[in-house]
């Protein structure tokens, strides 16, 4: 695994980083979960520049600034809602795979992510993490400009399935 990934549980509004990533739905107009806390920490700017958004599709992310966070931007993407007979697994990596791009291409060096899609949305948890994990060493590969990416679990069966994934990428 890229030596520029972390494996880290906590809150994820409360990290210092370039950018957050938040597991949005497609209106960008908030939620629970990871969605309400960071609106809750960012404060009703966040709000008010997403309204500006237009929504979001699923499997594509969005940037806006990070308002009263620690983190300088929030990078808002669009997890696949988990059914049977779609592709959820192409859908979830095509999530981190915009959020690094994004990124990237406006010269951020450290982002961290949520376990996108493996709370409501209901993906299963290391299938997620498998996923996740693949999609941001994938990318990192052909990528010099990141210097560091948190994955960020909010519980320890999230952070487990992480660490588990980690032997295998
Ligand atoms: P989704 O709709 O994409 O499933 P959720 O917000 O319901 O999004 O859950 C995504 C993941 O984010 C879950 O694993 C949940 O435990 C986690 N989560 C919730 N709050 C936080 C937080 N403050 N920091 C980091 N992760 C969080």
């Amino acid at each position: 695994m890229d030596s520029r990934i972390e494996i880290a549980k906590g809150d994820i509004t409360k990290i210092d980083a370039d950018a957050i990533v938040n597991a949005a739905n497609s209106s960008l107009l908030g939620g629970g979960g990871v969605d309400g806390a960071i609106h809750r920490a960012a404060g009703p700017g966040l709000l008010d520049e997403c309204r500006r958004l237009d929504g979001c599709q699923t499997g594509e992310a969005k940037i806006t600034k990070g308002y009263r966070l620690k983190a300088r931007h929030v990078i808002h993407t669009v997890g696949p809602i988990y059914r049977h007979g779609q592709d959820n697994a192409g859908l979830l990596r095509s999530c981190y795979l915009r959020s690094l791009e994004l990124a990237a291409s406006n010269g951020l060096k450290s982002i961290a992510f949520p376990a996108i899609s493996t709370g409501v949305y209901g993906y299963p948890v290391e299938e997620a993490a498998r996923v996740a994990l693949e999609a941001v060493n994938d990318f990192l590969g052909n990528d010099d400009t990141l210097e560091r990416v948190v994955m960020v679990s909010f519980d320890d069966r999230n952070l487990k399935a992480l660490q588990d994934a980690s032997r295998g990428v």
